[in-house]
């Protein structure tokens, strides 16, 4: 079954949207792992930095200070990003800096050394570019800023015609070829992976005939309103069920109850849009409404069975509902069941018309 799922979404393209979703997904779980590289790579720098002041006798100079200071107040904006869009720019502003600071740190070095130091800190800086979570042109970016910092063949007096010159060209060619290759491929496992797990969790918690939540999306959302604090006002539970509904199978047929079912999961979802409902089962249906007063509840409700009524339709139905305060101790199943209880009033009291739960 996976498999079928997984040859269905790897044949399609994913939309821009969906791009959009996975990458700040992406960035959203590795911001720690992105301040992590970016501390890491500062603190390389610095030890080279250092290394080359004090071992190369070249004094620590105010430009190091500068550029730890750059690094720092990068560091310090990346904490606070939380828009991956904003994280593209970032990086590539980090790898501008770090670049051009790691060149001028190589230009400390003899010229002989000078290219390869400075195709090492290349292969480096892609290859960590490589895992952050980055989109496309971020990464080509990237690729180009950290080859014009970082080129060998630029003022180092290499021969391109000469053995160092043809390896170092080779290692380029290399280094560039490896980088994306990995870049793109890791990326699109992992955007492909992000849509299926979206998939299969909508087909989880999705109710296929009137594509509204289903019970298991309830239990789960109504369970975090139920336990989050603290409360502001009261919460509510409403359980719904359609009056008749038997006699719409037997006189219209199965098909027409099917849209009947489809229309009022609409109806619930314009009324209480601004809370958690639910296709339960059958043709019952449910809403936890949290942070509401009883006036409100009782708007709500009443608006709902209203919406149902005068519906303009050929097959008309309507709806009873049962309501319960969620009480500080209730369970989400103490909750129902004393909704239901209320339902069954208000089928009992004529239907079309909502009651609330009394406590014993
Ligand atoms: P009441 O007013 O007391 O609720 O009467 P009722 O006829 O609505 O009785 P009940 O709530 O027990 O009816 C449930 C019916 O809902 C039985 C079943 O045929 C129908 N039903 C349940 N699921 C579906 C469905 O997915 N599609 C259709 N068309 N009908 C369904
Ligand atoms: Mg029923
Ligand atoms: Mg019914």
């Amino acid at each position: 079954m996976y498999k079928t799922i997984e040859d269905e979404v790897l044949k399609k393209t994913a939309p821009a949207a969906m791009k959009a979703e996975f990458l700040q997904h992406e960035f959203d779980r590795l911001h720690k792992f992105c301040v992590l590289i970016y501390i890491a790579s500062i603190a390389v720098w610095i030890t080279y930095d250092l290394v080359l002041s004090f071992v190369g006798n070249q004094s620590f100079t105010w430009r190091s200070v500068m550029f730890v200071g750059v690094f720092t107040i990068l560091v310090i904006i990346l904490l606070f990003t939380r828009d991956a869009r904003h994280f593209q720019k970032l990086n590539l502003l980090f790898i501008f800096t770090i670049a051009l600071g790691t060149r001028l740190l190589i230009e400390g070095v003899s010229e002989d050394h000078q290219p390869a130091w400075l195709l090492l800190a290349a292969s480096t800086t892609l290859f960590t570019a490589s895992v952050l979570p980055l989109n496309r042109w971020a990464f080509f970016a990237a690729q180009l800023i950290t080859w014009a910092f970082l080129n060998p063949f630029y003022d180092t007096g290499i021969e391109t015609q000469a053995l160092g010159g043809v390896m170092a060209l080779s290692y380029t060619t290399f280094i560039c070829a490896l980088t994306i290759y990995s870049f793109l491929t890791l990326r699109k496992a992992k955007l492909y992976n992000f849509i299926m797990s979206k998939l299969l969790l909508d087909q989880a918690y999705i109710d296929t005939l009137t594509e509204i939540p289903n019970r298991r999306s309830f239990m789960t959302r109504a369970d975090k309103q139920l336990h989050a604090t603290p409360r502001e006002h009261d919460h509510y539970l409403a359980m719904i069920d359609i009056d008749n509904f038997k006699k719409v199978n037997d006189v219209y047929g199965h098909d027409i109850g099917d849209e009947v079912l489809k229309r009022i999961a609409q109806d619930i979802k314009a009324v209480m849009s601004h809370h958690e409902y639910a296709r339960l089962g059958g043709e019952e249906f449910a809403i936890y409404l949290a942070g509401v007063r009883r006036e409100e509840v009782e708007v709500l409700a009443g608006e709902l069975c209203r919406v149902v009524r005068e519906q303009s339709t050929q097959h008309p139905v309507t709806i009873s509902i049962g309501l319960a305060r969620v009480l500080d101790d209730d369970t989400l199943n103490q909750a129902l069941v004393k909704a239901d209880a209320a339902l069954y009033e208000s089928k009992h009291t004529g239907k079309d018309r909502f009651t609330f739960h009394h406590q014993a």
